[in-house]
């Protein structure tokens, strides 16, 4: 396994949360400013709330920032991609080493690339590596039950034959799963 140091720090991550918690500061913050404007307290709303501009200016800016940061990985692996002529059979470590972010980030940037329709690949998950120019075929298994929201530590997936994240049907010796990327 490779140091992590060679890696960059920056995630990769849908910064829609980040935006929904800036968004909520926004509301309550104007709230606060028309009930100022109306003379009508609510909670003392009127004299706190628009303070809440101040971190909302901050979670915004860290949404972009974070939107950027995507965009940048997406780059860096589409050039990486391109430099194979999307074709062949190559080590997700490789990749990941080239591109400078961690294997589950490139697998992660991986699938929002082939939701876009940019490459069409398959991951051997019992070789590490990405297949090229191949297509998955997503079977959900009739085990799967969609989680109820997105969660940061599954259930473990050990005697069971399906990611737990998106259903995929797994060989019994995977590492990870071949649709989503997701580590089991
Ligand atoms: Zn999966």
């Amino acid at each position: 396994m490779v140091k992590d140091r060679y890696y960059s720090k920056e995630k990769y991550e849908a910064p829609m949360e980040t935006f929904g918690v800036g968004i909520v500061f926004i509301i309550v913050g104007v709230i606060s400013l028309v009930l100022n404007t109306i003379h009508f307290d609510f909670i003392g709303l009127s004299y706190w709330g628009y303070w809440l501009f101040i971190p909302a200016f901050f979670i915004m800016i860290g949404g972009f920032t974070q939107i950027n940061t995507n965009r940048k990985f997406q780059k860096a692996v589409r050039v990486a991609l391109m430099d194979r002529d999307f074709q062949g059979n190559h080590k997700l470590e490789d990749i990941a080493l080239e591109v400078g972010i961690k294997p589950k980030d490139v697998l992660r940037v991986l699938v929002d690339l082939r939701d876009k329709g940019f490459v069409k690949y398959k991951f051997n998950s019992n070789t590490g590596e990405i297949e090229l120019g191949k297509g998955v075929e997503y079977k959900v298994s009739t085990d799967f039950i969609p989680p109820p929201k997105k969660i940061e530590a599954p259930l473990p997936a050990h005697d069971k034959n399906y990611c737990v994240y998106c259903g995929q049907q797994l060989s019994e010796s995977a590492q990870f799963c071949e649709n989503c990327g997701s580590k089991i």
